[in-house]
């Protein structure tokens, strides 16, 4: 054989897999994450879905899981976005809170903090992120160690926990948004200067410009069926002064408040820019071996924590989210090519009716406060056992018990601390249930309850006492808006569709869980499921009949 001839073998052969991947593989995988996006928003706001619009594409020709939950706690953003991309829980994923205590180092940790390494884009300390206290792998992970690291794969979000948790270690890279300066930034984590595009992206210019069109109405004020009339006290007025309501002018913040775009849909608008930037500058879904860009709206959370599910804000909000979809989707169909890139649309959690909304309509709520109830607690551990301040704070709904004082007060024994303030929380009026973390196997609760409570559980970074509030019982919020965090359907439906490469047209009401996200995207791409994984691959997509 000539060398020409071997080499030609050569090269036939180590092509095979290549070919292989392009025969198994879509050519991008688009993670999209609704940060706070409650599962009855596909429906009742099904009459604001545009027909160009992106939730109508999903809806008519996608797949639609109508019962996935969140099942563990707390429902927070950081344990959402690693519980989608993990397909685990907090308990073996490790990410027990947006922030948590480490009971190691004595010290709060949040999320993705990590102080060894340091902002690329600005000077700003809001770059000095890593995913380095996720445990494991996530699915992006496993693309890039299935292609060979051929694959990119790209996180991307306002909120920096909202695309680092998505993408993972082994990342190409994480993008988010830097507030004070308006610019897209990343950590030197992943690389040690922007790409020319990102600069080229001039976001605070961009921002300025969102700033002029301001916020105003896409319908007629009045055909908002879900807007409580006029502004509530109990909803929060972020943008101060007398704008209660739609319309609001913005454009006093251009050049400078770059926060404000946080609160408002172009922040969503400002991602979808960036998320197409990135696709066109890195080539995402130009090969047949498959990329992933993993993107998480964070402006809904910050709409619905001021404004609430039932606002003309909110009902805005989602209206242009689906513009935004529509025009993304229609601009991957130009790029990667109809069919040749698979979709999937969830969120990280849900919310809570706002405390103020629910009393008006005579519906069960009310607003906790974890600073005076630690104080209580605190008051009547010290009359019991005579020392200040044994409970450390009440976070994620956990009491941390100091257990350095508990070990230094010799008359202190930790048992009999957990069970004083277990018996103390229980007679609580807003308190449902105080369960002793370490040992919930021994506990009286039903299989939901006691499921969520056990996936959460980490002992390095976690609290001592689980506390389950009454329903629609939210900390803090006294001067108004919601949140969430609880185990409750509010919080914990989510909304799951499937679109694109190989997804079949239809839904499911079966019970399944956000840690099936993960396994069946591998399934689909034919790679393994992250490490931590603890789903069950979603059949009814991927056991289609072959055509
Ligand atoms: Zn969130
Ligand atoms: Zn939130």
């Amino acid at each position: 054989m000539t060398r020409h001839i071997k080499f030609a073998i050569a090269l036939v052969f180590f092509s095979l897999p290549i070919v292989g991947f392009a025969q198994q593989q879509p050519k991008l995988v688009v993670g999209i994450t609704v940060d706070q996006m409650r599962w009855d928003f596909l429906n009742r706001f099904n009459h604001r879905w545009h027909k160009d619009g992106g939730m109508r594409r999903l809806l008519d020709k996608g797949f639609n899981c109508n019962a996935a939950y969140i099942n563990y706690l707390p429902s927070y953003t950081a344990c959402g976005h690693a519980g989608i991309y993990t397909g685990s829980v907090p308990a073996f994923h490790g990410i027990t809170g947006n922030t948590w205590w480490d009971n190691v180092s004595q010290a709060y940790m949040y999320c993705t903090s990590d102080t060894n390494v340091t902002t690329v884009g600005g000077k700003s300390e809001a770059g000095r992120q890593s995913p380095n206290n996720l445990l494991g792998t996530t699915i992006c992970d496993e693309l890039r160690i299935a292609t060979a690291y051929e694959g990119k794969t790209i996180g991307i979000a306002l909120k920096d926990r909202g695309g680092i948790l998505a993408a993972g270690h082994s990342a190409n890279a994480a993008y988010w948004y830097d507030s004070e300066s308006g610019e897209w930034i990343t950590s030197t984590y992943y690389m040690n200067s922007l790409p020319k595009w990102v600069t080229d992206f001039k976001s605070p210019a961009k921002v300025d410009s969102l700033y002029r069109q301001g916020w105003s109405a896409l319908f007629p004020i009045d055909s908002y069926q879900y807007g409580t009339e006029g502004p509530k006290p109990y909803q929060v007025h972020t943008f101060g002064g007398p704008q209660g309501q739609l319309p609001y002018n913005l454009a006093g913040f251009a050049g400078k408040r770059y926060d404000a775009v946080l609160s408002t849909p172009h922040g969503n608008t400002l991602t979808t820019q960036f998320a197409m930037d990135a696709v066109m500058h890195e080539s995402l879904g130009a090969d047949n071996i498959a990329d992933f860009l993993a993107i998480s709206y964070s402006s809904i959370d910050y709409i619905g924590h001021a404004y609430g599910p039932n606002s003309v804000e909110m009902e805005d909000a989602m209206a242009r989210l689906d513009i935004d979809l529509g025009h993304f989707f229609r601009f991957l169909d130009k790029q990667v090519g109809q069919g040749e890139y698979l979709v999937f649309l969830t969120a990280d959690h849900g919310s809570s009716h706002i405390p103020g909304y629910m009393t008006e309509h005579k519906l069960p709520s009310g607003i906790v406060s974890e600073e005076i109830l630690l104080n209580e607690l605190n008051t009547a551990l010290r009359q019991k056992f005579g020392e200040a301040n044994i409970a450390k704070a009440i976070m994620n709904s956990q009491v941390i018990l100091d257990i350095p004082l508990i070990q230094r007060a010799k008359k202190l024994g930790e048992s009999e601390v957990t069970d004083f303030v277990i018996e103390w929380l229980n007679m609580q009026p807003m308190v449902n249930r105080a369960i002793r973390l370490e040992n919930i196997g021994r506990s009286t609760l039903n299989d939901v309850l006691a499921t969520q409570i056990a996936n959460a559980y980490f002992p390095k970074r976690s609290g001592h006492v689980q506390i389950i509030y009454k329903p629609a019982l939210i900390d803090g919020f006294t001067k108004g808006g919601t949140t969430h965090g609880t185990g409750y359907a509010y919080d914990t439906h989510i909304p799951l569709l499937f679109y694109g490469w190989k997804i079949p047209v239809g839904n499911t009401t079966r019970k399944i869980t956000i840690n099936d996200i993960a396994p069946t995207v591998a399934s689909l791409l034919h790679i393994q499921e992250p490490s931590t994984s603890i789903g069950h691959i979603i059949g009814e997509i991927t056991d289609v009949p072959k055509h």
